[in-house]
């Protein structure tokens, strides 16, 4: 199943990780103690045993509890019975292997003059259960004697080599007889065996320790010494610490799981709440912003939502420009065209509409033609600013004479009466980069301009200087048409340039303005590199000043402007 929540999923994962640490402390905590415990009662055993051994070999009385019997497995012999060696599991039978006392055995210890080497070695095993006859502990059989229930848990047993008892009368058997060989060849071992007397079973830590005759003639093994403890209290103990540890680690993973739930709800608050609030960001109102809670992660991710929707809102903003600019134009030249269609629908119904003269044919005709001329001029003028904006104005930029394309622009003038236009030019006339026939239509329509607003009794000057590039080896040629016509109030300067926009609208249109024509002025100086600014004083005059790239001759190592041929700029 896949937890969708991410809350769910990190309090899943502090629990998981919490319990897998929990339980591999528990674990380790129950074998440190187990280990700790059982190197301290193997050492607490050792030091016993050596002390028993060495009160043995000196002769010295047994410690421990007064002797007693503990019964005798079925043929052992009649409790209570003769003293004497009793063989004990181990029957007699069973020792026959071993070296026998007084002499050191062969291929055991050092020899007359050496020592026996006693080595240590821990077992774990478990013996077969040691049945005593029933009643074997109760009061009279111990000569009175306490009952003691644990008593043959703690008794040390001595055993001769063979695994019965050492001491004459004595009824030891041993604890652990698979340690009794490894005794008697002088080895110290530890064994864990479980003992069952009567019902009760209780786990022992054996220690079989070989006892050591020694005489001038050398040492030897002759019996086995094992000392008991008894682990009921350790293992119920550690049974315990067991229980507590299955108690208290659901409960320390109940609380990680509460407590991890809370932090993660809180942590994730932020992300709720910038979740929320951006949910109500819509299209149209691109202008909330998320609220920022904190400089933390969380802060940042909505400063950079904030900025996506900045950036999201200036390209809507762009976007609706574009749109509105587009719509205006659409309606605009619709309008445009409009007009000269209406007037040639008019002239020639008129015309079919009866008979008619053949001066009024004519009439009507020359109409028609003025309107086809006109439609003509706004789908051409269309057609070039459609050019403009697909940047393929500039395909053919080569050094161009500016006194040449002043002349040419200057000549279409010449049809109507204007106020004089005034061209001084530096000699030799500059040498501009661009394409003449463009650069023509750009004078032209300045200087149309410039004529159509102002009267004939005026004046235009048409003044060009070479100016040279901060930063740059370059030069421009600033060409400036000034006129002293009617002049154009401050809050249209920045318009001028726009499809279709006229300071007065309704006398441009009388004077045959489409307002395409600045428009297209400024499609053609961009195209080319340059500049055109306008200054204007209403009632004084008007200032057109265009800057353009000036042309030298061919210089190697200047590279060329994108879409420049032939020459180079400097
Ligand atoms: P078109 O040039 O397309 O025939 P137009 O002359 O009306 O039409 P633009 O050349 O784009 O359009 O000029 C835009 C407007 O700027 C004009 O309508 C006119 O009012 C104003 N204008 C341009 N040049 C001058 C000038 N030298 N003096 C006064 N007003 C000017
Ligand atoms: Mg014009």
């Amino acid at each position: 199943m896949k937890v969708r929540s991410v809350r769910a999923r990190l309090t899943l994962w502090n629990v998981g990780v919490l319990a897998l640490v929990l339980a591999g402390f528990g674990l380790g905590l129950c074998y440190s103690v187990r280990v700790m415990f059982q190197r301290s009662v193997d050492e607490e055993l050792r030091r016993m045993a050596r002390g028993q051994a060495e009160r043995w070999a000196r002769g010295g009385p047994m410690p421990g509890p007064p002797p007693f019997r503990e019964g005798f497995p079925p043929g052992d012999g009649p409790p209570g019975g003769p003293a004497g060696p009793a063989p004990g599991r181990f029957g007699p039978g069973m020792g026959e292997g071993f070296p026998q006392p007084p002499g050191p055995p062969p291929g055991e210890g050092p020899g007359p003059s050496g020592g026996l080497t006693l080595l240590e070695r821990g077992r774990e095993r478990t013996v077969a259960e040691e049945r005593r006859p029933q009643g074997l502990l109760g009061p009279g059989l111990f000569a009175g004697a306490p009952p003691d229930r644990q008593f043959p848990f703690r008794r040390p047993r001595f055993l001769n080599r063979s695994g019965g008892p050492l001491a004459e009368g004595s009824q030891d058997t041993p604890l652990d007889p698979t340690a009794v060989a490894d005794a008697v060849a002088g080895l110290v071992t530890y064994s864990t065996v479980t003992m069952t007397v009567d019902d009760t079973e209780a786990p022992l830590r054996v220690i079989s320790y070989p006892l050591v005759r020694r005489n001038p003639q050398g040492a030897w093994v002759e019996g086995v010494l094992q000392i008991p403890y008894n682990l009921t209290e350790f293992h119920r103990l550690q049974e315990g610490l067991v229980r507590v540890l299955l108690m208290l680690i659901p409960l320390a993973l109940l609380v990680a799981g509460a407590g991890g739930m809370f932090l993660a709800d809180r942590s994730l608050r932020p992300v709720r709440e910038i979740t929320e609030a951006a949910a109500q960001i819509g299209a149209e109102d691109l202008s909330r912003r998320l609220p920022v809670p904190s400089q933390d992660e969380f802060g940042r991710l909505a400063l950079t939502f904030n900025g996506m929707v900045g950036r999201l809102q200036e390209a809507f903003g762009n976007l609706e420009a574009a749109y509105e600019q587009q719509r205006r134009f659409v309606g605009d030249a619709s309008h445009e065209l409009r007009t000269p269609l209406t007037t040639i629908k008019a002239n020639t119904s008129l015309a079919l509409f009866g008979e008619r003269s053949p001066v009024e044919y004519q009439e009507a005709l020359q109409e028609v033609d003025q309107a086809a001329d006109t439609m003509n001029r706004i789908v051409q003028d269309l057609l070039l600013l459609a050019r403009s904006d697909a940047g393929q104005l500039n395909a053919n930029l080569q050094p161009t004479s500016l006194a040449s394309v002043l002349e040419r622009a200057a000549g279409n003038l010449r049809l109507r009466e204007t106020a004089p236009v005034h061209v001084a030019l530096p000699e030799p006339s500059p040498q501009v980069m661009g394409d003449s026939h463009h650069l023509t239509r750009l004078f032209g329509n300045l200087l149309d301009n410039a004529t159509r607003h102002t009267q004939v009794e005026g004046r235009i000057d048409v003044t060009a200087h070479i100016e040279s590039l901060p930063g740059s080896e370059r030069e421009e040629v600033v060409v400036r048409i000034r006129d002293t016509g009617e002049g154009i109030p401050p809050e249209h300067l920045p318009h001028l340039c726009e499809r279709f926009y006229r300071v007065d609208t309704a006398r441009s249109r009388e004077r045959g303005g489409t307002g395409l024509g600045l428009a297209i002025c400024r499609s053609i100086v961009e195209a080319h590199g340059g500049h055109l600014s306008f200054e204007s004083q209403v009632g004084v005059g008007t200032a057109v000043t265009v800057r353009l790239l000036r042309a030298a001759d061919y210089l190697e190592d200047t590279p060329l402007p994108a879409g420049t041929s032939g020459c180079r700029l400097v």
